[in-house]
């Protein structure tokens, strides 16, 4: 197994009143969509593991970043959003994970779900940076507060009008989005690659959605969000 190495916090970013960033000092070497594994102190059994994507891009200078929402009643992601603050070490894995464009020209279309955004962001953002493709992103909230980026992607979207259009659906407002719903708007964008992340009852209906519109295996991507059972820092104390 790679070694851990240690991170210094330099900011801790307010992003909704229940998701936190936490930016790193230093370099990283990552691809768009990868994720961390952090070291979270336990006093019940020393640590937990858990994963969190970089919602930072690589390309655009901006220092390593992950983004990390309360899960209710959840241990690790409250403890961070509790506990971590500027000047603060974390220990963490290097960076992983398959959920990254082959190539940042290809025109995409991003579906991403509550704190499914965090991936995706950092996909959007090196596409925009560093492709020439056209990004689309279908991105589902309960209401305008839960909105994570929301400013920041109003920014790029005005900045890059003609290659970035974010489509917002609140849950609030229009209810679940259907299987309908979806096929309706990935249909004009069905020759692109598709990127997923969210929770699962979203994904599941994304994905349907999907194969109904006939996007083959290749051209479609998902991120699953779920806690590690297992604790990959353990066994690298010895
Ligand atoms: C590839 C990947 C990327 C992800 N990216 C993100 C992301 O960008 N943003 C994000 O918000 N989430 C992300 N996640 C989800 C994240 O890893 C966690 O699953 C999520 O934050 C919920 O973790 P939690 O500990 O808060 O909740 P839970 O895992 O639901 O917490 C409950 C668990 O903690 C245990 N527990 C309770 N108290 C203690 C204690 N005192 N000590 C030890 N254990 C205890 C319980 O036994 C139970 O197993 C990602 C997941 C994956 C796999």
């Amino acid at each position: 197994m790679t070694e851990a190495t240690t991170l210094r916090v330099a900011a801790v970013i307010e992003e909704t009143a229940h998701a936190r960033s936490l930016v790193f000092d230093g370099d990283l070497d990552y691809r768009p969509g990868q994720f961390l594994t952090l070291r979270v102190p336990s006093d019940r059994c020393g640590s937990v593991a858990r994963c969190y994507s970089l919602s930072s891009s690589p390309f655009t200078g901006d220092r390593p970043t992950v983004t990390v929402k309360r899960t209710a009643g959840g241990y690790a992601s409250n403890w961070l959003c509790d506990n971590i603050s500027a000047g603060d070490t974390v220990d963490v894995l290097p960076p992983a994970g398959l959920f990254t464009p082959a190539s940042l020209d290809a025109d995409l279309l991003l579906f991403a779900g509550g704190s499914g955004i965090t991936p995706v962001m950092s996909i959007l953002k090196s596409a925009l940076h560093q492709g020439n493709g056209r990004v689309e992103l279908v991105y589902a909230n309960l209401d305008e507060p839960s909105v994570i980026f929301g400013a920041e992607l109003k920014a790029l979207a005005d900045s890059h009008s003609g290659r970035l259009t974010v489509t917002h659906w609140l849950e609030a407002e229009r209810g679940l989005p259907t299987i309908d719903d979806l096929v309706g708007l990935a249909r004009p964008h069905a020759a692109r690659d598709a990127f997923t992340c969210g929770p699962v009852p979203f994904m599941k209906a994304v994905v349907e959605a999907l194969q109904l519109l006939e996007f083959p295996r290749e051209r479609r991507r998902v991120e699953r969000f779920v806690s590690l059972a297992a604790n990959p820092f353990d066994r690298q104390i010895a």
